[in-house]
């Protein structure tokens, strides 16, 4: 088994090992050391990554991965192959940056889900550690906004307090009596416990940072209703900073582009809402309007056969939308009115329609026009729509129908 440095100090960048073995994992050259401080991903914290360099200079080795075995033994998963003896001497580097992003999230997580519990009752489920975010699953059944925010406060407020975290190594016996927020399942014998003074105590065998105030800041995001509760994601440190300015440089182009002030977008969103249904229902008014106007017109200029009025009609500006309210403004004003439109602004379209009570199957004569052009559609005796496929056969077909029609 590996000794596990990182069990007693966080913040040990580099150390000095002994190669017990090479071997190969799913295809890639994988170490194992007497002793290292490389963190393999484990309780919801990946793993660290860094470098292995042979003592006489001679191997730079870049660990790309880290994994623990059941047993214990850590696994170094190098970039590329590379076969070390037993026995070789390394020094091992690990990346401090990446390092202390995990400790600021990790130890942010300890500090949030003890102020969920202490305000509120709501255990931790589960912690995730994303590249980009955090997350943990609540258990409760409603979480609201101002709990939300008041454990983010209190969460904040413990960072700034910059309260001491301790590491404890106690028997399993011992941790019963301790009242941890978290006991792990009874497969060690020692337990290793993260103490946040005053505040929180739990079992983990993470990396945490030396006191409260180095976690920077939590801020809270997306909340959002999971199977087993409910989910809280939180970004801490230099995250929650890179993620600030993510946030304000989004918002300030949305401000810009409705020239505004931040804390106005949305109102202004709710104002152009507001502007816009009203113009919808303006326009729509006006279309209503202007098919009023076309129906008569259309019905002075047809003459009437065989007591028929047989409006015939391909619209090229014009779409579905406005040939059917035609077609109802055209058979409501005339008694003997027959309707045959088509649209062919946009996707094609045609309506049939006749004034009510007139001896005529718009249905049928629709199906018996789409036989010829293509496409789908359908509808009742006195109104009819449907999608042409052959659009420049459109005009003939309407005329030919027109003269069906008009010849009673
Ligand atoms: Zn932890």
């Amino acid at each position: 088994m590996t000794d596990h440095l990182y069990y007693h100090d966080s913040f040990l960048y580099e150390f000095d090992a002994v190669v017990g073995e090479t071997l190969t994992s799913d295809g890639r050259s994988a170490l194992v050391l007497d002793r290292t401080a490389f963190y393999p991903t484990s309780g919801g914290q990946v793993f660290d990554t860094g470098w292995l360099v042979t003592s006489d200079d001679a191997s730079k080795l870049r660990v790309a991965e880290v994994t623990e075995g059941d047993d214990g033994t850590i696994l170094h998963l190098l970039e590329n192959p590379a076969s070390l003896e037993k026995g070789t001497r390394v020094h091992g580097m690990i990346d401090a940056g990446r390092r202390r992003d995990h400790m600021q999230q990790h130890s942010g997580q300890h500090v949030l889900s003890a102020a969920f519990v202490r305000l509120f009752d709501m255990p931790t489920v589960s912690f995730h550690m994303g590249a980009d975010y955090c997350s943990i699953d609540l258990n409760t059944k409603n979480l609201a906004a101002e709990q939300v925010e008041a454990a983010e406060g209190l969460a904040n407020e413990v960072v700034t307090e910059n309260r001491p975290v301790a590491i404890r190594f106690v028997t399993q016996e011992e941790a019963r009596g301790l009242g941890l927020r978290k006991l792990p399942p009874a497969e060690r014998d020692q337990l290793r416990l993260i103490e946040i003074h005053d505040f929180d105590l739990t079992a983990c065998g993470g990396t945490h940072v030396q006191g409260t105030g180095q976690v920077g800041a939590i801020l809270l995001r997306k909340t959002e209703k999971v199977r087993q509760g409910w989910r809280v994601e939180f970004v801490c440190g230099k995250r929650a900073v890179a993620t600030a300015r993510r946030d304000y440089s989004t918002l300030s182009e949305a401000a810009g582009l409705l020239s505004s002030h931040l804390y106005e977008v949305p109102a202004q969103i709710r104002k152009m809402q507001e502007e816009q249904r009203a113009a919808r229902k303006a326009s729509e008014q006006l279309l209503a309007e202007i098919a009023e106007l076309s129906a008569g017109s259309l019905l002075n200029a047809t003459a009437e056969t065989a007591g028929r009025r047989v409006v015939v009609r391909n619209f090229a500006d014009r779409d579905l939308t406005f040939i059917k309210l035609l077609a109802q403004k055209l058979t409501r004003q005339n008694t003997n009115a027959v309707a045959l439109l088509a649209a062919t602004s946009g996707q094609p379209a045609l309506v049939f329609a006749c004034s009510a009570g007139m001896p005529l199957d718009m249905n049928a004569l629709m199906k018996e026009v789409l036989g010829k052009l293509g496409g789908r559609g359908g509808g009742s005796k006195d109104m009819a729509q449907g999608g042409p496929q052959q659009s420049d056969k459109i005009d003939a077909a309407l005329r030919e129908l027109g003269e069906q029609v008009s010849g009673g």
